[in-house]
């Protein structure tokens, strides 16, 4: 069994302010701490339900954050960043058997979490599809569905957990943590490791009844925070302005999507 795993940082247990997200920065290095023990605990709820191949996607910002020193031997890792539309899920195919979500974040235009936001936080102020504010999660999990991957599992905070829950019923979700405002309500950072290795054991083994579903039709909306971004990125074919700060584009599947994204975002 092949296992693929994409891992960001904001839906981290502990994790509440920017300076904690950021390379090089003195809070980061706790935070980075924490997110290499979520994902030790995911591959070894993996090992244990049968994977036999473990790729690991550091999805966070320089995607340079975990210490692969401490992951499991066996486990691949993917650092930086592949210069493809998968982007957050480069190196995904037909060849895995399931998706798992860790560390994964409220998309933006939701208030639950501090650093709510979705793909570029600098310039779009949300994302929707199909007129729904869109997540990573959803997005990714698209891209997964299209190589006709299961979702299994996703941790990360309690908003997003439930709003993804809806999109893929049977998948096992562990919430880490409550955002409230500009704080955060969270699980002691061992038991977080705990429940996410029992959840993906779980989520597992039920991979057959986790197939997401794809929308036939796929309409991208981006807001932007400047409404010169948005006059450029109508210049991307078949893209069209809907206001001063918005534009829309009618993808063909997840991948058109994803490629339009790479270019006007
Ligand atoms: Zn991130």
């Amino acid at each position: 069994m092949k296992v693929y795993i994409s891992v960001d940082i904001e839906g981290i247990t502990g994790v509440t302010d920017w300076n904690e997200t950021e390379l090089g920065h003195g809070e980061h290095i706790w935070a980075k701490e924490q997110m290499t023990k979520e994902t030790i605990a995911a591959c070894e709820g993996a090992m244990e339900a049968g994977a036999t191949e473990i790729i690991v996607k550091d999805a966070h910002d320089s995607a340079r954050n975990l210490d692969i020193s401490k992951l499991p031997k066996g486990v691949q890792v993917i650092r930086g960043w592949a210069s493809s539309p998968e982007s957050m899920m480069a190196g995904i195919d037909e060849s895995y058997d399931a998706t798992i979500f860790v560390g994964y974040h409220s998309a933006a235009g939701e208030d639950g979490n501090p650093l709510a936001h979705t793909m570029n936080s600098s310039k779009a102020t949300y994302i929707k599809i199909n007129g729904e504010l869109a997540s990573e999660f959803w997005m990714n999990s698209l891209i997964s569905a299209y190589y006709n991957v299961p979702v299994v599992f996703l941790s990360g905070d309690k908003m997003l957990c439930e709003n993804s829950k809806k999109l893929v019923p049977n998948m096992e979700i562990v919430a880490v943590k409550t955002g409230i405002g500009d704080a955060t309500f969270n699980m002691h950072p061992d038991l977080a490791c705990e429940s996410i290795k029992e959840g993906v054991i779980k989520g597992l083994k039920n991979k057959d009844k986790c197939q997401v579903e794809t929308p036939k039709e796929l309409k991208l909306e981006i807001g932007f925070r400047r409404h010169q971004d948005a006059k450029r990125a109508s210049y991307y074919p078949g893209v069209k302005q809907i206001s001063a700060n918005a534009i829309e584009y009618m993808a063909k599947d997840i991948q058109d999507l994803m490629i339009a994204r790479m270019f006007v975002l």
